[in-house]
C-alpha cells in the first residue's frame, strides 16, 4: 500500500516540482513502484518528467471530476518500469472552481487515489503554489507533507500560513495528515545564510528534516527542458547525488 506524499509549501520557485520529479524518478530507480501526481495547472512535472502534451488526454482534471477515471488518465512505465505519471494541463485550474459545487470537495483526489494506491510503493504529489481548493484535495489525500525548504531569507517565516492550512485539513478532513519531512533545498555551504536557515529548520523540526540537503546545483536548473529527471541528465552530478540521498532516506523511513 503506497505511501502518499504531498509536496507543499504555498511560496513559489522554493523546489516543489524539482523535488517532485527528481524523487519520484530516484524512487522509481530504486524499484519502488511509484505514482507521481502533477497537482499544479503549470504542468511543469509533467513537461519536466518528458510528457508531452499529445501523449494524454486525460488527466489530473479528469480524475478530480470523476474520480472513476484516474486509471485512464495514469500514463505508464514513464521514463523508468516503476514510474507511472497522472500529468496536469492549464484546465486544471477550472477544477478549482467546478469543484466548488461538488459535495465534499475537499475529497476528490482522496477518492482517485485510493482506487490506485494498492498497485503503488510511493505516490507523491506535487503541489500548487497556493493553499486553494487543489492544494486542500492534495493534503486531504496524503498520508503526510514533505516540505521543501529553500534556504533563503524568511524561509521559516512563510511557512506559517502552510502549517496553518495543514492544521485545518488535521482537524477537519484528514486526522492523520502528518509532516513527513522537511526538505532544505538550493543550499550553498557557501552562505552564512543557507546554514543559518538550516541551522533553524534543524531547531525547529528536529529529526523531521531530512539528513539528506539539496544543493543549488545549475544541472538540476537544466534538466527539465530536455524533459529528463536529473538522474538521467547527469547522474554524477551533485543534484543527482542528493535526491538519491533523499530517496534512500524516505525508503529507510518507509521499511
Ligand atoms: P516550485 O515548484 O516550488 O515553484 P521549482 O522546482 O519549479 O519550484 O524550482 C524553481 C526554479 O529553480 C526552477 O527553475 C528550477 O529549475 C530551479 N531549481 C530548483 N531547485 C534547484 C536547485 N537545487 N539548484 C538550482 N536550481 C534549482
Ligand atoms: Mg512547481
Amino acid at each position: 500500500m503506497a505511501r502518499i506524499i504531498a509536496i507543499a509549501n504555498q511560496k513559489g520557485g522554493v523546489g516543489k516540482t524539482t523535488t517532485a520529479v527528481n524523487l519520484a524518478a530516484s524512487l522509481a530507480a530504486a524499484e519502488q513502484r511509484t505514482l507521481l501526481v502533477d497537482g499544479d495547472p503549470q504542468g511543469n512535472a509533467t513537461s519536466g518528467i518528458g510528457l508531452s502534451r499529445d501523449s494524454f488526454e486525460e488527466t489530473v482534471y479528469d480524475a478530480l471530476l470523476d474520480p472513476t477515471r484516474v486509471s485512464e488518465a495514469i500514463r505508464r512505465g514513464v521514463q523508468f518500469k516503476h514510474l507511472d505519471v497522472l500529468p496536469a494541463t492549464p484546465d486544471l485550474a477550472g477544477a478549482e472552481i467546478e469543484l466548488v459545487n461538488e459535495d465534499e470537495r475537499e475529497l476528490a483526489m482522496r477518492r482517485a487515489l485510493e482506487r490506485v494506491r494498492e498497485s503503488y510503493d510511493f505516490i507523491l504529489i506535487d503541489c500548487p503554489p497556493s493553499l486553494g481548493l487543489i492544494t486542500i484535495n492534495m493534503l486531504a489525500a496524503a498520508d503526510s507533507l514533505l516540505i521543501p525548504l529553500q534556504c533563503e531569507y524568511y524561509a521559516l517565516e512563510g511557512l506559517s500560513q502552510l502549517l496553518n492550512t495543514v492544521h485545518l485539513v488535521q482537524q477537519g478532513v484528514n486526522p492523520s495528515l502528518g509532516i513527513d519531512g522537511v526538505l532544505l533545498t538550493m543550499y550553498d555551504a557557501r552562505l552564512n545564510l543557507s546554514r543559518q536557515v538550516a541551522a533553524d529548520a534543524r531547531e525547529y523540526f528536529g529529526a523531521k528534516v531530512f539528513d539528506a540537503v539539496i544543493p543549488r546545483n545549475v544541472r538540476l536548473a537544466e534538466a527539465p527542458s530536455f524533459g529528463k529527471p536529473i538522474i538521467l541528465y547527469d547522474v554524477a552530478s551533485v543534484g543527482a547525488q542528493a535526491y538519491m540521498g533523499v530517496a534512500k532516506e524516505l525508503i529507510e523511513r518507509n521499511s
